[in-house]
């Protein structure tokens, strides 16, 4: 990290050595005490505070005026942006849909406070899709055709996927990883379902898993993605307000980020092979060559007891299980050994 090595204290009036504490500081903001979490400098000689880097002081102004916000129910410059990308927007365009000043929300950007009032008016477009789509049929007449048209293509897409379970999982997966390909979301959605019955005790998708010949396949899924080839998937909408994830439960998506920060780390093929060790999908390809089709359904039963038989329920034991699937793969792959011996000898070349 680019630490810098001293920082000036203004007591001991020279360069000293600091360590930095993470503390709950208080300050007056707008005639308000606000309180909020910050990584303060202390000087090692005096403890007073000092400044660790060039960006010290406006990351702590920062800080304060998001706690502000948030201590009077303001939204924030990050919630504003996820309307904008929630409902595939501009900021004209949501001025004058929720029949504000055309130049307001770039004033927000620019470091103006909103008012009360007009924060609530943003929020419930944040959290209300039906009642933003009201709000833009009322002030249709304001808005460019192409900007409508437009958002009434988004408006029926976020509705399909207010619908759909597997879609709402799906399309957070895909806006947390940012990049991630058809195969690997397959392996993902496979890995949380079965994740979930380790931390939640239930299943997580409803859908029927298939034992397909690169691993466990949602066809819904596949058939939806599967013009993304090999390529990263590109049409996640970002929100983590209203109906893109208004079936899952926060217990749910807490296992969802879980397997992200694990299994997400991997690539696509990693992740196939991990999943062609896993007994749920090897008992329905007995009889099945290494490439031939099969559409078994996989059975949940099954899944559910290897997930808990291997107790996958916390990071860390999925990280340990993962790097022992990595090692076991290694090691007993036909081939894997011979592909590593010719690495190490381009790397001496
Ligand atoms: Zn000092």
């Amino acid at each position: 990290m680019g630490r810098q090595e001293w920082a000036y204290c203004n007591e001991c009036e020279d360069l000293v050595d600091f360590d930095i504490f993470e503390e709950i500081v208080t300050e007056q903001y707008k005639g308000e005490e606000v309180r909020f979490k910050f990584h303060v400098g202390r000087c090692r000689c005096c403890g007073n505070e000092v400044a660790t880097d060039t960006a010290y002081n406006s990351r702590k102004s920062e800080a304060k005026i998001k706690a502000y916000k948030k201590k009077r129910g303001i939204i924030d410059i990050d919630e504003i942006s996820e309307i904008l990308m929630k409902y595939d927007i501009g900021k004209e365009a949501l001025a004058d849909i929720a029949g504000f000043g055309k130049v307001t929300i770039k004033r927000y950007y620019e470091g103006f406070l909103p008012a009360k009032e007009y924060s609530d008016i943003l929020y419930k477009i944040l959290n209300d899709e039906t009642w933003f789509m009201d709000l833009v049929q009322r002030s249709r007449t304001k808005l460019k055709e192409v900007t409508y048209r437009k958002i009434v293509a988004r408006y029926d897409r976020l509705a399909r996927i207010n619908e759909s379970k597997i879609d709402q999982i799906a399309n957070y997966i895909i806006i947390r990883m940012e990049e991630v390909t058809p195969l690997a979301l397959e392996k993902l959605l496979s890995f949380c379902n079965g994740v979930n019955y380790a931390v939640n005790g239930e299943r997580l998708i409803f859908d029927e898993s298939q034992a397909w010949a690169h691993g466990p396949v949602y066809p819904y899924i596949y058939n939806k993605y599967k013009k993304y080839g090999y390529k990263p998937i590109g049409d996640g909408i970002y929100s983590s307000h209203g109906w893109l994830v208004s079936k899952l439960s926060e217990k749910e998506r807490t296992v969802i980020d879980m397997v992200i920060r694990t299994f997400g780390l991997y690539s696509p093929k990693t992740l196939e092979k991990i999943s062609h060790s896993q007994e749920p999908w090897r008992e329905k390809r007995v009889g099945y060559k290494d490439n031939e089709a099969g559409r078994e359904a996989i059975d949940e039963e099954s899944v559910e007891r290897f997930y808990i038989e291997n107790d996958l329920c916390t990071e860390e034991k999925i990280m340990r299980y993962i790097l022992n699937c990595i090692r076991e793969i290694t090691f007993h792959a036909p081939g894997t050994r011979t592909d590593c011996a010719f690495r190490e000898n381009m790397i001496q070349e």
